[in-house]
């Protein structure tokens, strides 16, 4: 397993995508399966920068571990949280419409993993969990 701890400047995003797409070679993945992992976990990581941590800095912390080709990552931090994690998980629902984001980060997740899970608490953080298998469909292939 890997295990990240990081400052939640943007530039930090990137490195999270990197060290994912890195853990992931083992696993022989798609260029598309590439794509949708990279694609989460810099929808996960700018959250925790963008909405957890507002005009402050906080720590993150970036997991990814495996058991067999599933894939597990795990993006944590410790901002402000999420009151009603339904509601924000909405395709379209933002709290930043006016910093042209376009609410469509969850919604991005949960397309392109296999299963997302949200956990919050106002004032105490997030911990966003979400698994994919890579190279399941191979046999399907011949
Ligand atoms: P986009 O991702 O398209 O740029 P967005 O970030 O607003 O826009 P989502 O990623 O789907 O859209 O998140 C929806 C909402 O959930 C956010 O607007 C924010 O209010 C809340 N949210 C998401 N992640 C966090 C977090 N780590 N901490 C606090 N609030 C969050
Ligand atoms: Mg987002």
């Amino acid at each position: 397993m890997i295990h990240l701890e990081f400052n939640s400047e943007s530039e930090n995003e990137g490195i999270a995508r990197v060290v994912a797409a890195a853990y992931m070679m083992r696993f022989d993945p798609t260029v598309e399966e590439m794509a949708d992992v990279k694609t989460a976990v810099s929808e996960a990581v700018t959250n925790s920068i963008v909405h957890a941590y507002t005009d402050k800095e906080g720590k993150i912390i970036f997991d990814i571990s495996s058991v067999e080709n599933i894939i597990k990552i795990t993006v944590e931090d410790f901002g402000i949280g999420i009151s009603d994690i339904k509601k924000a998980m909405e395709p379209m629902y933002t709290t930043k419409a006016e910093e042209e984001r376009t609410g469509m980060g969850f919604s991005f997740m949960e397309a392109f993993m296999d299963e997302v899970q949200v956990i919050s608490k106002p004032a105490k953080g997030t911990k966003v969990i979400m698994t994919k298998m890579i190279g399941g469909n191979e046999n399907l292939h011949g």
